[in-house]
């Protein structure tokens, strides 16, 4: 079994260096060319003897995503990812530009279990949770397809970081690394349905990333009904859960809100909304819901009348600018296409 050298962080390189009779600058230089240059392959690694690179080939393996289908926005310049793995599965991934640079929306998972029903990344359940290395390299690979400089990324594509908790960290860690893209932990976003014991095992780490929590109901019965993980972690001891994270970290939390029609958008739940949120500085993101071709939910009329009436409790709400809408940017569907060999494209 060759070793997964995109996930090791640069002490398990160095010992793994020394273990192979190398001086330990040798580890540096090679987590410089996989983090920072972001190379495929070890015959990239020039200022490596060759029987280095040999040894290197022979032992571990550099865990990339192969393109396989790309489709980029006429309206935005938002292109989307159908990447492949070394086992066949698809993944998706989203590169979006913003005013303050590039950002890369990534997967961690094969699919999801979380179950929620306007979703479509969950609808066959998870296949297996990405290595950190499968985390990173669609970064590295985006970058290296679109040549762009990624700036800013958010964990909130395919799959729940938090179902994936170790893999999700050492992502975090290696991203921001100084001796690799070196990526601000500030620019990052990570986003959970609301597993209760990820955000407390979070805030012990007290990073400076903003965690975003997919709410979409204020009150346990629409939660529950819409969010099958409610059941397991109701939404009353998540609240708990985000004033104990802001307590311990100092981080507003966002909110996201999926506006959907008759379920989530009455002013009764914009008030409920408010009303658990006071303590503390949340911000709420409201999602014209996505249409999702399966799903019995349709998108809400009542975005705006939901936003005022959360400011005029004083909570800060903004509408997401929807990306990507003609390229079926909401994550998930373009991996259910592919697997349902409806894509004749
Ligand atoms: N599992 C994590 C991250 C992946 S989902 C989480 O639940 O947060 C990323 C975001 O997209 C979540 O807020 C999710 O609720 C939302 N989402 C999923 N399907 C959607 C749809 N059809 N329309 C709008 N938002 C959707």
């Amino acid at each position: 079994m060759k070793r997964d050298i995109l996930s090791m962080d640069l002490p398990e390189l160095t010992a793994a260096v020394k273990e192979m009779g190398q001086p330990a600058y040798r580890a540096g230089q090679i987590f410089s060319w996989l983090h920072k240059s972001g190379v495929a392959s070890f015959d990239e690694m020039t200022n490596l003897p060759k029987t280095l690179r040999e040894a290197l080939h022979d032992n571990f393996v550099i865990f990339g995503c192969a393109i396989e289908k790309k489709l980029i926005s006429e309206y935005d310049e938002t292109v989307k990812y159908l990447f492949r793995l070394h086992d066949g599965e698809f993944i998706e991934s989203v590169l979006m530009k913003y005013r303050y640079g590039w950002s890369v929306c990534v997967s961690s998972q094969v699919g999801c279990r979380m179950g929620c029903k306007f979703c479509a990344s969950t609808m066959n359940g998870v296949v297996r949770s990405l290595a950190a290395s499968e985390i990173l390299s669609q970064v590295y690979a985006i970058r290296r397809d679109a040549r762009v400089r990624v700036s800013h990324v958010v964990m909130m594509g395919m799959g729940e970081p938090f179902d994936n908790f170790d893999n999700a960290l050492r992502f975090l860690e290696l991203i921001t690394d100084e001796n690799g893209q070196n990526l601000s932990m500030r620019h990052i976003s990570l986003s959970t349905c609301g597993v209760i014991p990820g955000i407390e095992r979070l805030a012990d780490l007290g990073l400076q990333l903003t965690l975003s929590v997919s709410l979409h109901a204020p009150d346990s019965e629409t939660r529950s009904r819409i969010m099958p993980v409610n059941k397991a972690y109701d939404v009353e001891l998540l609240f708990d859960a985000c004033h104990r994270y802001f307590q311990k970290t100092g981080r507003r939390i966002s909110f996201e809100y999926a506006m959907i029609d008759g379920v989530n958008d009455s002013d009764g739940q914009a008030d409920l909304l408010a009303r658990k949120i006071h303590g503390m500085p949340g911000h709420v993101n409201l999602i014209p819901l996505n249409n999702v071709v399966e799903s019995e939910f349709k998108p809400s009329r009542r975005v705006a009348a939901f936003q005022k009436r959360l400011e005029s409790h004083g909570i800060t709400a903004t509408v997401r600018r929807s990306l990507g809408g003609d390229i079926d940017a909401s994550c998930g569907q373009l991996r259910r296409k592919a697997m349902e060999g409806r894509d004749e494209a």
